[in-house]
């Protein structure tokens, strides 16, 4: 059965005692990683951040959500910008009022800068994705940097500012790496409600998804590229926006969520 919000809007019940506890929610295409988070992944599993150690977001400057006593959520979209569905999203943000983080990956910001001066000067945070979407943890540590520093220099050209918020494609990224991003005070932003957008699922789908799993503190992972069928994306705004407004939700940037400044 599909949840619809409020009623599975749920508030933590072990809070304040311990961190949320991530309930499976009951959607078809949901998988729950487990068990968690010892497993090893598989050369055959579809990737997830969520496997990684619980213990590295004490030591990393490393988040999967922000604070769960916040009535704040924050909207996120991966691998643009692109000029088809990004500009529809704009559209969207601004009808609404509601500012967003943009994880842009650096081969796609080559192609579209004035969208990336774009999405800046319409009041969104730009934030850090990689240059080619590789897996980060086949990379060396050299070529790790080298994603980070080339991407972030593109924005810090466009824009003026290099990003804090970093996240890697599909979630992976390796102890060595989370290291040297913290000590240069990068912030690596996982996500807590995968909206599988991708899939092609429609715009009531996704906001289903995003209702029945959210939490206060939750980031919500969106994408805004092209060769992808985002159409739902940009449907599900007007859906889940105004009915979680309305329930006192309040869509925040990273920087706010996280109380940081936007470069390091
Ligand atoms: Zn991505």
């Amino acid at each position: 059965m599909y949840y619809t919000y409020p009623q599975d809007m749920r508030y933590q019940p072990t809070y304040p005692y311990g961190p949320p506890v991530y309930a499976p929610i009951p959607y078809p295409q949901y998988q729950t990683p487990y068990p968690y988070p010892t497993r090893t992944p598989q050369p055959t599993d579809e990737l997830r951040g969520s496997w990684t150690p619980f213990t590295w977001v004490e030591k990393y400057a490393y988040a999967f959500s922000g604070p769960y006593n916040k009535a704040e959520v924050a909207i996120t979209f991966d691998d643009g910008p692109d000029l088809g569905f990004t500009p529809q999203l704009l559209q969207k943000l601004k009808k609404y009022n509601v500012k967003a983080t943009f994880f842009l990956l650096g081969q796609n910001i080559e192609k579209h800068p004035e969208m990336v001066k774009r999405i800046a000067n319409e009041g969104h945070l730009l934030a850090n994705h990689s240059y080619s979407h590789p897996n980060y943890a086949k990379l060396s540590l050299e070529e790790f940097k080298e994603q980070i520093n080339k991407t972030n220099n593109l924005i810090k050209d466009l824009v003026g500012y290099s990003p804090r918020f970093v996240r890697p494609p599909y979630g992976s990224i390796t102890e060595e790496q989370l290291s040297w991003a913290t000590k240069k005070k990068l912030m690596i932003v996982q996500w807590s409600v995968d909206t599988l957008d991708w899939k092609g699922l429609s715009g009531d789908e996704i906001a289903n998804k995003v209702m029945g799993g959210s939490f206060p503190g939750s980031v919500l992972l969106q994408h805004s590229a092209s060769g992808v069928p985002l159409q739902g994306t940009v449907d599900s705004l007007d859906k889940f926006i105004p009915a979680m407004q309305k329930k006192g939700v309040r869509f925040v940037l990273l920087t706010k969520m996280f109380n940081m400044s936007k470069s390091p």
